[in-house]
């Protein structure tokens, strides 16, 4: 289906957390919105799995259009060889000495990958802005801390975030609008090992409801989010900014509808318009006033650099990704991990960047429930013979004993991580594809050892047993946070977008996803702080339109 005009004050393209919010916002104004969604409209009430038996082997309805390449891979340092990911069902996953490309993990659909995100609505540390200053790494980001507050509280009042009266390191001028969270039994008895070694699990910010809110009831505890949630209680983008955006009247969402060209008009040097492919595959374009693209970290770089738009030179640099180490082992007592929300504690104690832990960038850890989220995946991973009678035996003396801790950490940029085009692989409409090539630097593999020595000590000190799985990035790309290839800055040398997110030397262009962070932020989720950034850049663009 083309769109219903041909021509709109904006075309946004993308529907995920830096998209729709931008979308709302400029529509809520007035102006004529149009989002183009590669991915599916998915209904929660009837799409999602978590009602049927065989939830366990169905995870999201997932139809693949986003494709990737992989660059070099990284050989692998020895000296952090313990950190390889394994579990005694499967042993080492990766028996090479280089890291391996498992996945990148974006959903394409309506909502973006929120639609199997798990809820976690950070604040960044206000610290985090400021890497280079603070402690000679990585840049600045042109906007601070207090920039973001008022849009951080919007954002958090309409997708429903749970959170505790205070969160260290980040101030706040409002209470969230809904009371945590309490800790599963599972937490509790984590937290109860992290209290002998002197430290604390404090709730969660969520954006899970706790209470009734935006018309839906509060979240069951059933575990199952990165499933989709069937009772619109996670704070996903297509049940929170998506509905706000079509209410307007001024916003049309069309899904199935792959961007592939920003036109930019010769003569002026602005951009003209958008080129589009729909489901039957007939190209279309669309004539814009402004066009925003938030395709994500991977493919906003692929379709910039499939129009000729390079800025000078910076577009797909800086490639960020998930630093993350997590461990499962039994604990004796059956504390049933596998009910509450995926990660409903957090300990901030190592959330402030500092150097003197040997890499500068902060963390933070968590229990969780890992991948013992139901039978299938204790059967398939945590006995040594997955069969027979140890089957039987294992999981009648240890189902629902799983104990898990993790950890994610600040991921510097660095010259051998990037986005580029690839010269072979093409999509499904002819065009090169996005090649992600990732590379950890000395920063990123202490801190994973850091995490890998915290989440030993934690676990046993919460009494349990020998690690039957334990999971790292030092060995394996499965990025579920990626940041950084249209850096937002003030010098257009540098980067790529200004601080309200408009691409240097066209006015009309922006981008308003996670590409534009300069630093990740520590490790933190990241969805709120870009639906923060995108309303921002919403705001500034109005007023400036507003003032002519
Ligand atoms: C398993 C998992 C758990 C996570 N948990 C959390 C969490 O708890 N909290 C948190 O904050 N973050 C979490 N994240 C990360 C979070 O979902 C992402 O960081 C965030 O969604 C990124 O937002 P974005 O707008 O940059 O991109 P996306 O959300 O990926 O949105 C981009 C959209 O653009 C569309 N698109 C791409 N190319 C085109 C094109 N050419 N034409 C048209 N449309 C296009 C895509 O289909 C997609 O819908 C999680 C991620 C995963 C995978
Ligand atoms: S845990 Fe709560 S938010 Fe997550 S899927 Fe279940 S009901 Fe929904």
């Amino acid at each position: 289906m083309p769109s219903k005009a041909k021509k709109y004050d904006c075309v946004v393209i993308g529907s995920g957390p830096g998209g729709a919010p931008f979308a709302w916002k400029l529509a809520s104004s007035g102006m004529k919105v149009l989002v183009l969604e590669a991915g599916a409209r998915y209904n929660p009430l009837k799409d999602y799995a978590l009602a049927d038996l065989d939830w366990e082997t169905k995870g999201f309805p997932y139809r693949k259009r986003i494709r990737v390449a992989y660059g070099k891979a990284q050989n692998l340092d020895s000296q952090y060889e313990k950190l390889k990911s394994w579990n005694l069902g499967s042993g080492t996953f990766n028996k090479t000495d280089q890291r391996k490309y498992l996945m990148y993990q974006q959903v394409p659909g309506v909502g973006g990958t929120t639609l199997h995100y798990q809820g976690e609505a950070h604040r960044l540390n206000e610290k985090a802005f400021r890497m280079k200053t603070l402690f000679g790494v990585a840049v600045d980001w042109p906007i601070e801390y207090k920039d973001l507050e008022p849009y951080y509280t919007s954002v958090e009042n309409i997708i429903g975030v749970a959170g505790p009266e205070k969160v260290p390191f980040r101030s706040r001028t409002k209470p969230y609008p809904l009371k945590p969270h309490d800790l599963s039994y599972s937490s509790q008895v984590v937290n109860k090992g992290c209290n002998k070694l002197g430290i604390n699990i404090e709730p969660n910010t969520v954006a899970i409801l706790s209470e009734v809110y935006r018309d839906a009831p509060p979240c069951n505890y059933c575990n199952g989010c990165v499933w989709g949630c069937p009772r619109k209680d996670k704070g996903s983008v297509d049940v929170t900014f998506v509905p706000l955006a079509e209410d307007t009247g001024n916003c049309e969402i069309l899904p199935f509808a792959f961007a592939e060209k920003i036109e930019v008009d010769k003569k002026s040097g602005k951009v003209k318009g958008v080129t589009y492919f729909d489901q039957a595959k007939k190209e279309h374009f669309v004539e814009a006033d402004y066009v925003a693209v938030a395709c994500g970290a991977v493919e906003t770089p692929k379709l910039l650099l499939n129009s000729e738009l390079n800025g000078s030179g910076n577009v797909g640099k800086n490639f960020m990704e998930t630093n993350f180490y997590e461990a499962v082992a039994f604990h004796p007592e059956r504390t049933d991990s596998y009910r509450g929300i995926p990660i409903d504690g957090i300990i901030w104690e190592w959330n402030d960047p500092d150097p003197k832990r040997g890499f500068p960038g902060g963390l933070r850890m968590f229990p969780t429930v890992g991948s013992a989220v139901g039978p299938l995946n204790y059967a398939l991973r945590y006995y040594r013979k997955g069969w027979g009678e140890d089957l039987a035996n294992g999981m009648k003396n240890t189902f629902g004993h799983a104990i898990s801790v993790g950890g994610i950490s600040e991921f510097l940029p660095n010259d051998n991580s990037f986005v580029t085009l690839d010269p072979d692989k093409k999509d499904e409409f002819g065009f090169p594809v996005a090649s992600i090539q990732s590379f950890l630097g000395e920063p990123e593999l202490k801190s994973l050892d850091f995490m890998q020595k915290k989440t030993k000590e934690i676990l046993e000190s919460s009494g349990a047993g020998e690690i039957v799985e334990q999971s790292s990035s030092y060995d394996l790309f499965a990025a579920t946070h990626v940041f950084g290839t249209c850096r937002m800055g003030n010098d257009p040398a540098n980067s790529v977008v200004d601080s309200s997110l408009r691409y240097h030397g066209i006015p009309n262009l922006l981008v308003t996803d996670a590409s534009v962070f300069p630093t990740s932020g520590g490790g933190e989720a990241p969805s709120l702080t870009i639906e923060a950034l995108s309303l921002r850049s919403a705001e500034l663009l109005l007023e400036s339109i507003k003032k002519g």
